[in-house]
């Protein structure tokens, strides 16, 4: 059945409308016109009014979190990425028990309630797939490739073309298996084509981990650092599996989230807006493991696709955008701050969609209908971005597929 939505503002790109309504039908948005013609031509549709200053608004998409850790919190250390990387060895089999069906289905049922409708989850052991199936929102389900050991690889790779398999036969709708390389000192060059070679032929969405912190750097560029020790003991290892930019050679042509990038050389830069990728920014986890911030000002300036989001329960305090929001306003005051707002809105909507490559993030004929309604206090001004992050404004119905949840 048709739906009518008749709230009082759409915030749309081509600004916010009033006395408008949007046409569902099968989960996308037919229609965006005025009330007047929209149920003079659709009397049969279900027809959903909205109060004074209200606001439809996009789903929210956050497309970078993992699932399986959200047992942690305080388990974890944070100030220092491999003081933190030894603490998620220490307490990672506890944190994955601890974090049952229930554990993870609570995660997931906050980020609903804050608004978020789409995630990215990046999944290393597929202990979180019944969760993300059971879900209401749309999934970006990453099966993560890790291993920099050659003399495994067959057994590694063999483990995640099984995960793959099984997150395909078990899809459903707004439900995308995927794919995510772990990082360029943690996967070995062979299993990063292999994987690559599947994502390309059957079309799926790239994520990996690049240039988090300053010991990666050190590592991949010097064989030193931090890493160097951390390699030397747990896997005997002592140079990295290839450099930053051999690594990234293997995504030409394959269009990647690469999260974090807050340690990458201008080459690296360059090479990705030559590309076409996208990064994801993590700024509470980066600030939580001590790994400075992204130059957002720079990344935004070359004009390159960037977007905002949580990162895990491992490395932040909870799995919200409008918080993450509010703390990347904050964080990046060297940015004029209207222009920073909207840029950030458009991150957890038009720009994670397109990351993700889904026809979402948008409120707009012909896309998903993942939708919010926001109550606002008042009626809407120019300064509408800003308040959006600065007044945690209720959130009074969430639309996922064109369906009330
Ligand atoms: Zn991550």
């Amino acid at each position: 059945m048709k739906k009518v939505v008749i709230p009082d503002y759409i915030y749309t790109p081509s600004g916010v409308l009033k006395n408008h309504a949007v046409l569902i039908h099968d989960g996308i948005i037919e229609q965006i016109a005025l009330k007047s013609r929209v149920l003079k031509e659709n009397k049969d549709a279900e027809v959903l009014f909205y109060p004074k200053n209200s606001l439809l608004f996009p789903g929210l998409i956050n497309a970078h979190v993992h699932i399986e850790f959200s047992a942690n919190k305080t388990q974890l250390s944070y100030g220092d990425f491999i003081s933190w990387l030894y603490s998620v060895i220490e307490n990672r089999e506890d944190l994955i028990a601890e974090c049952d069906l229930s554990c993870m289905t609570r995660a997931i049922d906050g980020m609903l309630k804050s608004g978020i409708t789409t995630f990215g989850a990046i999944s290393s052991h597929g202990m979180d797939l019944d969760a993300c199936l059971l879900s209401k929102q749309n999934v970006v389900f990453f099966n993560e490739l890790i291993g920099s050991q050659a003399g495994m690889a067959d057994v590694l790779f063999q483990d995640f073309m099984q995960r793959l398999k099984e997150s395909k036969r078990r899809q459903r709708r707004g439900f995308y298996p995927a794919v995510a390389i772990h990082s360029p000192y943690s996967v070995h060059p062979i299993l990063i084509e292999k994987a690559l070679d599947v994502a390309k032929k059957e079309g799926l969405c790239v994520t990996a981990h690049f240039m988090e912190s300053v010991a990666e750097r050190e590592w991949l560029d010097h064989a030193k650092g931090d890493f160097a020790r951390f390699f030397a003991e747990l896997l005997k290892q002592e140079s990295p599996v290839s450099s930053s930019m051999e690594f990234l050679h293997k995504f030409r042509g394959v269009k990647t989230l690469f999260a974090h990038v807050v340690k990458a050389s201008d080459e690296e830069y360059a090479f990705l807006k030559e590309n076409g990728h996208a990064i994801a920014h993590c700024p509470i986890s980066n600030r939580l493991l001590g790994n400075g911030k992204l130059d957002l000002a720079k990344v935004d300036g070359m004009d390159m696709e960037w977007l905002l989001a949580t990162d895990g329960l491992s490395s932040n305090y909870g799995l919200d955008l409008w918080e993450e929001m509010k703390v990347a306003l904050f964080m990046h005051s060297e940015m004029p701050l209207h222009d920073l707002a909207k840029k950030l809105l458009d991150s957890v909507t038009i720009n994670a969609a397109k990351a993700l490559g889904l026809k979402k993030g948008v409120l707009q004929e012909g896309y998903d209908a993942d939708m919010l309604v926001i109550q606002l206090e008042n009626s809407p001004t120019e300064e509408l971005p800003l308040h959006l992050i600065l007044h945690r404004y209720d959130i009074v119905e969430r639309y996922i597929l064109g369906e009330r949840v």
